[in-house]
């Protein structure tokens, strides 16, 4: 199967962890998220063992939480002893209320609302990861009223292509995100967070995309900042003590992409990253990840119940689902591919060809086209593999669909993680 977690029992059913997907989806009802906690832990070590084998003191892994945010996935970074990064107040406080200690978070995002700073800085969160002028000076200025010295690093872009898509690609020049080193803005914003008299600066960030599965981005992106660092350096005496080259790490969707040795790839950038220091001459920073993706991508799957089969002559085959684009937008927005089978009857050939079509009002509401599966009928289930990253965290309530339930997996017992949403939930916010 495309992930060790995955495999076949003698009913022909699919398997995920030690739990039968079938049994699960009439336990729960479908649509249904199913994640495996067990590999989202084995994931969350591979990464903390490569960081203490391979990097300087201080190197940590940050959990980036967009990929899959709910209460229990912070309750295992807190036993798993991440950080995380979190882009919303309102991820903070899932983080917060699953026990998860604000003096870990990092506060990214391109565009911070003052509200969402104040609240961040209230509840101590340890770094916000600065991107633009105006959010330091707002820092500076709450800070200072709150009698505090907040802790930040800069986001910076080094001006990276990493050949992804462009709707994941985040290292460019022309980017939203960021400010750009080659421009010489990187430099002024140093000088002028150093003047801060409420802002310690003690790290600069960049981020160079997602679904990244060569080290040669994060090589090139080590060499643009140690440059940038030893010009800082040599002008100004400013060092940073950490260096945070953000996520992307790639994962698997289909037997076509490569797998990746995360532990490899650890260890060839905390190599090339003391080279180039010794190289130019300054201490090397600590470095820190912030990986998505690959901590919960492959841990995850997504089961529907197959709600009919339209074959058009000489065009596609039309396999309905009970869900689509508002519980995976993903191939609508940027055609990701998946591999999928019928979790029902995981033995047989898969061997035919299809569209699998949502439930929505969208002709572009598709989970893929040209996917091959096993020969499906009313009442099959039809699974989606490598949902555990944006899917749950992108679902919507277009057409006033309840999003799905979500159930955890562990050592082969389940659990409710997210109950599904019930047609009061969709009323909840409407004030009648
Ligand atoms: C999206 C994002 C990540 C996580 O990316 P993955 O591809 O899921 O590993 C990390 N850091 C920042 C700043 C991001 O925007």
């Amino acid at each position: 199967m495309l992930h060790s977690n995955l495999s076949v029992n003698n009913a022909g059913h699919l398997v995920i962890g030690s739990s039968d997907v079938v049994e699960l989806a009439i336990k729960y009802g479908t649509p249904l998220y199913i994640v495996d906690e067990d590999r989202i832990r084995e994931n969350c070590r591979k990464y903390k063992d490569a960081i203490a084998k391979f990097l300087a003191p201080g190197s940590a892994v940050l959990y980036a939480g967009k990929a899959l945010c709910y209460t229990g996935v912070y309750k295992i970074m807190v036993q798993e002893g991440l950080c995380a990064d979190i882009v919303s107040a309102g991820e903070l406080y899932t983080a917060l209320r699953a026990g998860f200690p604000a003096e870990k978070m990092y506060f990214h995002g391109n565009s911070k609302p003052d509200d969402e700073i104040e609240y961040a800085i209230d509840v101590g969160v340890g770094h916000f990861v600065v991107d633009s002028l105006e959010e330091l000076e707002k820092i500076d200025q709450y800070a200072g009223r709150k009698k505090t010295k907040q802790k930040i690093f800069l986001r910076l872009t080094p001006d990276i292509d990493t050949h992804t898509h462009r709707k994941i690609s985040t290292g460019v020049l022309d980017c939203k995100f960021g400010t750009p080193i080659v421009t010489g803005q990187a430099e002024e914003l140093v000088r002028t967070t150093l003047q801060k008299k409420n802002i310690l600066l003690d790290g600069l960030h960049c981020h160079v995309g997602s679904q990244i599965f060569s080290e040669e981005p994060y090589l090139q992106c080590a060499e643009v900042m140690v440059d940038f660092i030893a010009d800082i350096y040599r002008k100004i005496g400013w060092l940073p003590a950490y260096l945070d080259m953000g996520g992307g790490f790639g994962v698997r969707y289909t037997e076509n992409d490569p797998e990746v040795n995360y532990e490899k790839m650890i260890e060839n950038i905390g190599a090339t990253l003391s080279a180039l220091c010794s190289d130019r001459g300054i201490p090397i920073p600590a470095l820190l990840l912030e990986p998505g993706r690959s901590i919960v991508g492959d841990a995850g799957i997504t089961v529907y119940r197959v709600t009919g089969v339209k074959e058009i002559p000489h065009c596609n085959n039309y396999v309905a689902i009970d869900g689509g684009m508002t519980d995976n937008p993903r191939y609508t927005l940027y055609g990701a591919k998946y591999t999928m089978l019928l979790a029902n009857k995981a033995k047989k050939i898969a061997d035919y060809k299809c569209a699998v079509a949502g439930r929505c009002c969208e002709s572009g509401d598709l989970l893929g086209e040209d996917v091959a599966i096993q020969h499906p009928v009313k009442g099959d289930l039809l699974a989606v593999l490598t949902t555990g990253a944006y899917n749950y965290s992108m679902a919507s309530n277009y057409n006033r669909i309840p999003r799905p339930a979500m159930v955890a997996v562990c050592g082969g017992e389940d659990h409710l993680a997210v109950r599904r949403e019930s047609y009061e939930d969709l009323l909840a916010m409407d004030t009648l």
